[in-house]
């Protein structure tokens, strides 16, 4: 079976069993503070367990795309090193919402393994939880009895609160499980020792596929458990893993789905895979990594230095550095891996064979500025060999290459030893942990559990028609954020507008008789709409008053519509390659992030304004649907961006069918009209084939063009209001040039005369032609000149010059060439000993130095200090 047919089978096996089929939920995610990206198939079904959602269907099942590379869930430091975890993976899963619970997942998961993909019984092993007194958790004896059904006794073994009690993050919905687990060693080596010795100790051929999770607790924050409203199923099977089991291989990497990515590297690298551990371990990696980094970056995360995008440039960075360490890759090679992989995933992941010239792109010049940097860090390692006492790189040393080259400890020791060097680890180590604790400390947020104040519905968005509304508080939460305590508050319905789409949150207050309580922000976590307060009101039960900024919700309708605009006035001048890649919309500003591979030139520019512009003016009505079917939407022109997450249903905005039809939950002027003028203020590159336009409106850019005419005044002014400004400037310009001519002309007379009377006044010393001498000279330009003019004139010239240039003190020393020969005197050292008595330092070559200085009274010491050094 190969893995195409493999996915399809498991998702038609389902489909009969009832399961609704859903597409992946993009990697990246956005609404949800607790993670970066998704780390199992359940994320995006969050809200269902914790009853803030409601599921289309009582069953579901798809394939998702999962990233474990941070947070509770991190597996970066073995992929690649062993054979069977990975940074991207697909999770095979089914669930079971208040339905089903243990009997038909287990009866299922067996009929699914033995029967349709044929995995042989006898190497099957199954775990139930064993309990857990500590938390007062029973054996599972359920999923104990249910298994009995299928499989021998003495193949169900008991597992660990560790290994066999799943939770997604620290907090949230979490439960027993019940994992399968398989034996793929040899017929002989299975006779020398039984599988279940060997399942859950890290052994790479007998390995965990599918875990079975019966979702029946919620973690709260001071840890303790609550029991989930209902009972759910949640299942995640590893699809690279099943493949292998499928396929009879020992590894993932040697199955259909990475084969083609191995077979590409080892043919660039001239290397063949399985002949050396390190260049196997290196290819691996490579193979997967770029897996990772292509769909991140198809979901809409950028390689940055924060955040999500951080944790993509670090995963880059890993590969690029094994393939230059190992594999010889000492020019960009992972975006050329980008075409094979878009290629493979297309039939399950269309995104990337859609977008593989921006993803590659982005890979590639990432890959560029990073090789740069190991090249400055390689440099940098020559220049601690130089400075090194002994033979070892101390911890601080490894720790700088690494925090500010990316050297790796690893990498940072191969080198060291190729050069006869080591690296203290134990003291890198250390820093490391010093660093940890650091960012650790920065991060540190506690959120507390809610506590119901009402009736726990989800929250009406009244906020599209109204600005103000009675409200009640739901529930409530405090949060601590670097050392801050907020609140955050649900309310039964509200006006305020959540962070989301680029659109920042509505800030106002909540009113009571009297009493006034700030929201100074409202945000998502994923469907729950959360406002933030500092401080709680005294009676939560009592009814509020709910009241958004008004002035500053204008703003920023203003300001989103234009970029609605924006981007349709893009698509038109530039072409229709252009897609939105970010946004940002507040108040004051909005940003506008699109995929395009050249700067926009001064006329594209004006181009685009003038379409907004007379847009605004048309003053088009806005045209808002909601509950649109998504393919509807489609149809109507309206553009699904990739890694955003959109409904079966959305909201359709429109001004002017023609025109502009954008998918978009946020808050827009009633009419184009209101937003009164549209100005760019800047058009710049954010990363590879990504542009970035910042503009303003209304107001604001009122404001904007009123102060730039107010400069235009004052320079008028300062012209005395010439009748043609320009020419005024450009003539002012060329005469400034002609005087800077003429002051080089006077300057260059002068310093001929200085030289001819410093002539007059050498004398004949010691068998060499001395000239010491204090002198005003007019630029450091001309000392230079009149220094080199004597040497043409003196082969044992020893001049010693302390010079006033323009204020400023200067010694010069200048050596004749005999002069030099005899090696009787040094200019370098020379000066170094006068700059002291001007405070000053400087330097050159041994026969002409020079050194500035602050103390422009120590020119008479400097002509003394010359004398006494010149007689010793
Ligand atoms: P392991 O102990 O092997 O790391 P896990 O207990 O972390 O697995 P789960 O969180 O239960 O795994 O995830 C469900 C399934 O997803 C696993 O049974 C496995 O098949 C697969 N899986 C988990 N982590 C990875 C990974 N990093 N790469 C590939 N597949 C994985
Ligand atoms: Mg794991």
């Amino acid at each position: 079976m190969d893995s195409g047919l493999i996915r399809r089978t498991f998702l038609k096996f389902f489909e009969k069993k009832g399961h609704l089929i859903v597409p992946s939920a993009p990697l990246v995610l956005k609404n949800d503070p607790t993670l970066l990206f998704t780390n199992s198939g359940m994320v995006q079904f969050k809200d269902y367990f914790l009853g803030n959602a409601t599921p289309k269907s009582k069953r579901i099942a798809d394939t998702q795309k999962c990233l474990r590379v941070s947070g509770k869930h991190n597996d970066l430091e073995e992929v690649g090193i062993d054979t069977y975890h990975h940074t991207m993976f697909e999770m095979l899963g089914n669930w079971s919402f208040g339905d089903y619970f243990k009997k038909d997942a287990i009866a299922w998961a067996w009929e699914l393994l033995t029967e349709e993909y044929k995995l042989p019984k006898d190497r099957l092993y199954v775990t139930v939880f064993e309990g857990d007194t500590k938390e007062n958790l029973p054996f599972d004896q359920d999923a104990y009895n249910f298994w009995k059904q299928h499989i021998d006794e003495d193949r169900i073994l008991r597992g660990n609160k560790k290994d066999n009690f799943w939770e997604m993050g620290d907090q949230g919905p979490c439960g027993p499980c019940s994992e399968i687990h398989i034996d793929l060693r040899s017929e002989e080596e299975v006779k020398k020792l039984p599988g279940k010795e060997l399942v859950n100790q890290s052994h790479p051929q007998v390995i965990e596929i599918w875990n079975n999770v019966f979702m029946e607790f919620n973690r709260k924050a001071d840890g303790s458990l609550e029991k989930l409203p209902a009972q759910h199923v949640d299942t995640g099977m590893g699809f690279e893993r099943l493949c292998m089991a499928i396929q009879k291989k020992t590894s993932n990497y040697d199955t259909d789905v990475f084969s083609p990515l191995l077979d590409f590297i080892g043919q660039a690298a001239g290397v063949k895979y399985k002949q050396d551990e390190k260049t196997d371990i290196a290819m691996r990696v490579m193979a997967d990594h770029v897996r990772a980094v292509a769909f991140a970056i198809c979901d809409g995360q950028l390689p940055s230095n924060t955040g999500a995008g951080y944790v993509i440039r670090r995963i880059l960075r890993r590969a690029v550095r094994y393939g230059f360490t190992f594999l010889n890759f000492k020019e960009p090679f992972m975006y050329k891996l980008v075409p094979v992989l878009g290629n493979q995933m297309k039939e399950v992941f269309p995104e990337l064979e859609a977008q593989k010239d921006y993803v590659g792109k982005v890979i590639f010049e990432e890959e560029t500025s990073f090789l740069r940097t190991l090249e400055k860090g390689l440099k940098r390692i020559e220049v601690i060999q130089a400075e090194l006492k002994g033979k070892v790189i101390s911890g601080p040393m490894a720790f700088e290459l690494y925090d500010t080259f990316g050297f790796p400890l690893d990498l940072t020791s191969l080198i060291a030893r190729e050069r006869g060097f080591s690296v203290d680890e134990d003291g890198f180590k250390a820093e490391m942990e010093k660093q940890k604790t650091r960012s650790k400390a920065d991060a540190a947020k506690e959120t507390g559990d809610w506590v119901l104040t009402g009736d726990d519905e989800k929250t009406e968005f009244i906020g599209y028609e109204h600005l103000e509304s009675p409200v009640k508080i739901v529930k409530y939460r405090k949060i601590k954020q670097k050392n801050k305590e907020l609140y955050q508050l649900v309310l039964d319905k509200t006006p305020f507008y959540a962070e989301s789409g680029g659109q920042v949150g509505d800030t106002g207050y909540l009113s009571s008789n009297g009493e006034k309580i700030s929201i100074i922000d409202t945000k998502k976590e994923n469907e729950l709409i959360i406002h933030f307060t500092e401080k709680l009101p005294a009676d939560l039960g009592k009814p509020f008053q709910a009241v958004v900024d008004r002035s500053k919700r204008q703003l920023t309708m203003n300001n989103h519509s234009a970029t609605h605009l924006l981007h349709a006035a893009l698509r038109q001048v530039l072409g229709k390659h252009v897609e939105q890649k970010g946004s940002l919309v507040n108040d004051k500003v909005l940003r506008f992030d699109f995929s395009h591979f050249a700067a926009m030139t001064p006329e594209e520019i004006l181009k685009v304004e003038d379409i907004v512009n007379s847009k605004i003016r048309e003053d088009i009505h806005l045209d808002e649907k909601r509950n649109v079917p998504i393919e509807q939407a489609k149809s109507l022109g309206a553009m699904a961006l990739f890694g955003e997450k959109y409904g079966d249903f959305v909201r359709v905005i429109t001004f002017d069918p023609k025109f502009s039809v954008e998918l978009c939950g946020g808050t827009h002027v009633s009419a184009t009209g209101h937003i009164g003028l549209f100005k760019i203020v800047s058009e710049s590159s954010v990363a590879a084939g990504v542009r970035r336009i910042e503009a303003i409106t209304a107001e604001g850019a009122e404001a904007y063009v009123r102060a730039e005419l107010g400069v235009l005044d004052e320079v008028r002014n300062l012209l005395k209001n010439p009748k043609d400004l320009v020419a005024s400037i450009k003539s002012l310009s060329e005469e400034k040039h002609a005087l800077e001519k003429k002051l080089e002309a006077i300057n260059a007379e002068r310093a001929n005369q200085i030289k001819d009377e410093l002539v007059r006044k050498a004398s004949k010393t010691n068998g060499h032609t001395l000239i010491l001498e204090k002198v005003s000279v007019p630029s450091a330009d001309a000392l230079k000149n009149i220094a080199y003019a004597l040497r043409n004139q003196f082969d044992d010239l020893l001049m010693i010059l302390a010079a006033d240039v323009d204020s400023k003190p200067q010694v010069a020393v200048m050596i004749g060439e005999k002069l030099m020969q005899s090696n009787k005197f040094h200019a370098g050292n020379l000066v170094k000993e006068l700059a002291k008595e001007i405070e000053g330092g400087g330097g050159g070559q041994p026969f002409f130095a020079t050194a500035g200085g602050k103390n422009l009274n120590g020119l008479n010491a400097v002509i003394e200090k010359a004398k006494q050094l010149i007689s010793q």
